[in-house]
């Protein structure tokens, strides 16, 4: 975002080198059963300015952590500045600054309307009893001016409503940070809402859960144990606690697929389909956005520290803080025994499958390119396939040094010598990090292949140093054999001509696929209950396909082929040496000792 002059000539000869310098910075977020009703929120701002330089004030462009632009002034309206009750004048100076003239030194008052409809963790959703909104959202900034400025925030309810944040209280509804990026970090929850608390690491714990009654007592009771066992460990890993309270925010909606999380210095927001309460899954959610308290919101890539708003800030080293994040959710779980160790391996093996169908793709440019959402599958491979780089580096780091030193000791060495030091840190700092704690062994070679690299992980050679191996199962599945094309309408036939498959008598290319075998296409699981319920039909069933030709709906049969596919699967190795045991039990129970 630049501050460039618009081209108004009594403008350009007024406006200032330097932005105009604001205090005592206030905001209101006014949320009430009328704003409800038009699923609004009102933002207003109070500064005093010294003299009546123009100020340019900004709205984020994205929240961190979704790295995605989604210019949240989109959702602006009726925008109005006032200096002494009467209106200023303002313009706007790029996509989204507003520049306000004020008239004179003193106290200036801006106020937005800001739609709240969007069910994104990252945005504001509102309902006739409850809001969620994200800072970003709603806290403009004086552009060109540092972020070190304190803010008090004070939101304006329903009496009987109820405000949960992770921002600091200091008087009714009211609530201060020291800095910009403190301010924004710390999403709301307002309305009609469960929440409650517990003890973890000697800390306080908070659930706050819309609607009210979405997740039951016994389940609340169970959500707090399974937090306690995998925090705990993840405390171990850092030896510090970095929070003296942190809010789980979570809304549980039908229009939610799946379960998404985003986190945040103290909190973070979960948005979740109703299946996934009491879903073993959700525990691994959980300890995924726990964990970046340390690992990403405190030990941060360079490239991403300070934050900026206004545009989107690329790293090639997001898998350490999405991948590896992703490595010690599973490690929490095995270590604080939310899983076995069973489990664990099977978590692992997804993560194996889940990489060798998607085209090769380097963890550098996946995370780069993740801005940019890549429609060739490889939008968040940075996730599973950096979250086994965790394990070959945790592997070879506790090969080298007969299991007395790991991942862990990384973690925590650079959490020190970096976050702690006050900035980010770099590729070198990483590798020069993971270098030392192996004895000084070069990764060089590693790094090459298969982070900057396409390569394949080396699992026969890697995974014997921790007593495991890759077993392959045969498994049988069925098949209709069928090509097709997505859009965003649905699925096509499609005849790829020599060297592709027949399109199977019946269909023609064109054809639009609505359900096979009586399980529509768009649901998302429907390719898991398709085969569940083929799994064991003969070769040459008959499978209904409801399609769409001409504009007319139809069904064809068509028959059924199986194919014998072999998955990898990690598994204990019987005949592991001593050591490669040691450093199995090592990653499993987050001990070093040889
Ligand atoms: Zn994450």
């Amino acid at each position: 975002m630049s501050i460039a002059s618009t081209g108004l000539a009594q403008v350009s000869a007024a406006a200032p080198a330097i932005p105009a310098r604001l205090t005592d910075i206030h905001y209101d977020v006014i949320f009430n059963a009328a704003s409800a009703a038009r699923r609004q929120v009102i933002a207003e701002m109070r500064f005093s300015v010294e003299g009546d330089a123009p100020v340019i004030l900004s709205l984020p462009s994205w929240t961190p952590g979704s790295y995605s632009i989604s210019n949240f002034a989109r959702n602006v309206s009726n925008f109005a500045a006032e200096q002494a009750g009467t209106g200023l004048r303002w313009d706007k100076t790029d996509h989204d600054s507003w520049r306000v003239f004020p008239r004179s030194s003193g106290p200036v008052r801006i106020r937005f309307e800001y739609k709240a409809d969007s069910l994104d963790n990252e945005g504001s959703w509102s309902r006739s009893d409850f809001l969620l909104f994200n800072g970003t959202n709603l806290f403009l900034y004086p552009e060109g001016a540092s972020f070190d400025f304190p803010a008090t925030v004070t939101v304006t309810t329903e009496a009987a409503w109820k405000v949960v944040t992770g921002m600091t209280p200091t008087g009714p509804r009211t609530y201060t940070e020291g800095n910009y990026h403190d301010l924004v970090d710390m999403p709301f929850f307002v309305g009609s809402f469960d929440v409650d608390s517990v003890q973890i690491a000697s800390r306080w714990l908070r659930l706050a859960t819309y609607p009210s009654g979405s997740v039951s007592a016994a389940e609340r009771a169970a959500v707090f144990e399974a937090l306690n066992r995998v925090v705990i460990p993840q405390v171990r890993v850092f030896g510090d606690v970095p929070w003296t309270t942190y809010t789980i925010l979570q809304i549980v909606d039908t229009a939610q697929a799946g379960g998404s999380g985003l986190e945040h210095q103290n909190s973070h927001v979960d948005i979740l389909s109703p299946d996934m309460v009491g879903a073993p899954v959700l525990i691994s959610l959980y300890a995924h956005e726990v964990f970046h308290a340390w690992n990403v919101k405190r030990l941060r890539p360079a490239d991403m520290t300070p934050y900026r708003y206004d545009q989107p800030q690329p790293t090639t080293l997001l898998w350490i803080s999405e991948g590896i994040t992703d490595y010690y959710a599973d490690l929490a779980q095995v270590r604080g025994g939310t899983v076995d160790a069973r489990g664990f391996y099977e978590l692992l093996t997804e993560k194996i499958s889940e990489v060798s169908l998607l085209p090769p793709t380097a963890l550098e440019d996946a995370s780069l390119s993740t801005w940019v959402h890549p429609r060739d599958g490889t939008e968040y491979l940075y996730y599973p396939k950096g979250a086994l780089a965790g394990l070959l580096l945790d592997i070879m780091i506790r090969d080298a040094t007969d299991n007395r030193s790991s991942l862990d000791n990384v973690m925590r060495a650079l959490y020190q010598s970096t976050y702690r030091n006050g900035r980010g840190f770099t590729a070198e700092d990483w590798w020069s990090t993971v270098s030392r704690e192996a004895n000084g062994r070069s990764f060089d070679d590693f790094y090459a292949r298969y982070i900057d690299g396409r390569e394949p992980y080396p699992w026969d050679r890697i995974l014997p140093l921790a007593g495991l191996r890759l077993a392959g199962d045969a498994v049988r599945e069925p098949r209709v054999g069928i090509s097709t094309v997505q859009d965003s309408s649905g699925f096509y036939v499609t005849d790829l001509g020599a060297g592709g498959p027949p399109v199977p008598a019946g269909l023609e290319s064109g054809d639009r696929l609505l359900a096979l075998g009586g399980f529509s296409l768009r649901d998302p699981t429907w390719l898991e209950k398709f085969r569940a319920r083929y799994a064991r039909a003969s070769e040459g069933t008959e499978v209904p396909v409801r399609i769409q030709r001409d504009g007319r709906e139809q069904t064809v049969r068509i028959r059924l082929r199986f194919v014998t596919q072999v998955d990898p699967r990690v598994v204990e190795d019987p005949r592991a040496s001593s050591k490669a045991r040691r450093i199995r039990e090592g990653l499993l129970r987050g001990v070093t000792r040889p």
